[in-house]
């Protein structure tokens, strides 16, 4: 390999973090996205990011059911400078939006940032995305925001990170106060005290005083009762627990904490500086090869996210990449893992706040949108040079079902093909009943999105109109060893058992205390939330 190849290539993967967010909806996501952006320069007056999407609303052309709804089904990967960095931030779909998508990026992020509403801590969305970042070994680091209203206490937070998730904590920084009167943080790094004031309505950058620790000025500069909280505080946080240790967090058992607020800006910065250095850059991904570091001179990466639901009249869809090696170059040919095909990479795509922006090239770390003529499904690997394949994306448990129904006998054909596309595709799971005489395909899905974008492209692209039955399961677990652990096991109540894709069985059940129950009674049986790649 040449030598000025590698040192770009590692000067990429030095300069670069990837990361994405993983949060409850209104913990404060748009805003802390917005408030990076802002630091970061890539805006300048917080606000603009929503502004232009709603003018984009306005105005474009998208599909009909993003606007009906209006909310944007368009995913966004953000890359902004700081610092002489390159940061990738991935989004993950929340609300309406949430689907199978969200957790898939996940599989494309070195690091996540954990974002919990000091006022209620830990959410179900929280835990669930956390799983899968605990499966992956991700990096977590905590943003605890909404300090700026009455919370809960920093400890009892601290504590109910550590007792649920079975993550050690250390607070990079600590509040000094909190609602009315939070005035700043402890960053325990600087060992400065930090200071803020409000920009208005927090457009701007905060208004930070650093004073060292030791300077009397501290004690002028808070209300008396706070200097003293301040006092009592700094000698709790020396005394908890262990030292940051870089190793267990990059290993994804101990997690950074800061505190702040996104609204006013306060922490945002000292979050960003100290993300910046304690932060996994672009790693090795294990493939077919063996592990593949983001230097190997080749290019290659992975299909995380497919897009398929835009404007009719382009039939716009898009493949995100990951890129995982090498430097990937705008028009490159590359192979296809899968089809064993080649593919001419044309017009990549750089997405910023929905903006689009041909890019000429890519690293290790970085995401590309490549038109998807109809080759590439998720989990797919594209590489240059000898044939390598990633490891695949797993499923991961549905949380609604529903048959799906063609009332049109007419349109068999076609609604045998696009279920099919659909399914291999990744748009959503596609399972069967295991009672033989119960035909229709269950759709199951994250996310209510997912259902509607199945039924506009079953109607647009393959034109079905189909029929939706929902059905009363809100869970679903893969058995561990087959359907020959499921036999041994004998007749189980309060589930039914239906097929997946590979024909692997899956429970379904109403509920998890339902689930809670079945496994109650057969300790025996292995049941797994997240499906193994197959
Ligand atoms: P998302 O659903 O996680 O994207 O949350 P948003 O960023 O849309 O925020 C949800 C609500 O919380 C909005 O009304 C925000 O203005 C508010 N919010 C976000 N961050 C803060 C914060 O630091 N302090 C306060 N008081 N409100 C906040």
């Amino acid at each position: 390999m040449s030598t000025e190849l590698q040192a770009e290539l590692q000067t990429a993967v030095e300069r670069r973090r990837n990361f994405a967010i993983i949060s409850h909806p209104d913990a404060g996501k748009t805003t802390l996205t917005e408030k990076l952006l802002l630091y970061g320069g890539a805006i300048h007056q917080a606000g603009s990011v929503k502004a232009r999407r709603a003018q984009r609303h306005a105005t474009s052309d998208w599909m009909e059911m993003e606007q009906q709804r209006g909310i944007s089904i368009t995913s966004t990967v953000l890359q902004f400078a700081y610092h002489g960095c390159q940061i990738n931030l991935l989004d993950t779909p929340g609300h309406q939006d949430f689907s199978e998508d969200t957790y898939r990026t996940l599989a494309a992020a070195d690091n996540a940032v954990m974002l919990i509403d000091a006022a209620k801590g830990l959410e179900p969305q929280t835990r669930k995305l956390f799983e899968v970042c605990r499966m992956r070994g991700l990096p977590i680091f905590t943003f605890i925001n909404k300090l700026d209203r009455p919370g809960r206490e920093p400890l009892d937070l601290l504590d109910e990170i550590e007792q649920e998730l079975g993550l050690q904590t250390y607070a990079v920084n600590w509040p000094i106060g909190m609602g009315d009167r939070f005035k700043g943080v402890y960053d325990r790094r600087s060992q400065q005290v930090h200071l803020f004031e409000r920009s208005a309505h927090g457009q701007r950058e905060a208004i930070d005083t650093a004073v060292d620790l030791g300077d009397p000025r501290i004690e002028q500069l808070l209300e008396q009762s706070l200097y003293y909280q301040f006092k009592d505080d700094l000698e709790l946080i020396e005394g908890l627990g262990p030292e940051l240790d870089l190793d267990l967090v990059h290993r994804g058992k101990m997690t950074p904490v800061f505190f702040g607020s996104a609204m006013t800006n306060f922490g945002v910065e000292l979050f960003l500086d100290a993300f910046l250095d304690y932060a996994l850059k672009p790693g090795p991904h294990a493939s077919s090869k063996g592990e593949i570091q983001p230097t190997y001179p080749e290019f290659s990466g992975f299909v995380f996210k497919l897009q398929a639901n835009m404007d009719p009249k382009h039939r716009d869809r898009i493949a995100f990449v990951r890129v995982c090696s090498g430097r990937f170059e705008k028009d490159m040919t590359v192979s296809h893992a899968r089809s064993g095909k080649t593919v001419r990479l044309s017009r990549p795509q750089k997405l910023f706040a929905q903006d689009r922006e041909v890019i000429e090239e890519a690293y290790p770390g970085d995401v590309i949108g490549l038109n998807n003529p109809g080759v590439f499904a998720i989990g797919d690997t594209i590489y240059v040079g000898s044939k390598l394949e990633y490891e695949g994306i797993p499923c991961f448990s549905p949380e609604i079902f529903a048959y799906l129904k063609n009332p049109n006998p007419s349109k068999f054909k076609q609604f045998r093909k696009g279920v099919s596309e659909l399914q291999e595709e990744g748009a959503v799971q596609i399972m069967y009943s295991a009672d033989e005489a119960k035909r229709d395909p269950i759709l199951a899905a994250v996310g209510q999105l997912q259902f509607e974008v199945v039924q506009f492209r079953m109607q647009n692209e393959y034109g079905v109109e189909t029929q939706l039955e929902l059905l009363p399961y809100s869970v679903a677990r893969w058995v561990d060893g087959g359907w020959d652990a499921l036999q041994k096991v004998g007749r189980l109540f309060n589930t039914v058992t239906a097929k997946d894709a590979w024909n692997r069985p899956v429970l379904l059940f109403r509920n998890e205390w339902n689930m809670n129950q079945v496994q109650a009674d057969h300790p025996e049986l292995q049941l797994n939330a997240i499906a193994p790649v197959v």
